[in-house]
């Protein structure tokens, strides 16, 4: 698993690439280092947690 092309938001229906995504850490005890949480740049909702120990 790793960081997908484009990531599609229910909220406010967009698609939106992983470059365009904002990128948090994950709450709770996933690593940082590994796991970050992609948010959407239009209404920060939360779009997906990706692996991304492998980029
Ligand atoms: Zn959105």
């Amino acid at each position: 698993m790793s960081v997908p092309d484009s990531l599609d938001c229910d909220t406010c229906e967009r698609t939106v690439s992983a470059e365009a995504a904002i990128r948090r850490e994950t709450m709770g005890d996933l690593d940082p280092t590994k796991w970050q949480t992609f948010c959407c740049p239009h209404c920060g909702n939360r779009l997906k947690t990706v692996f991304v120990a492998d980029e």
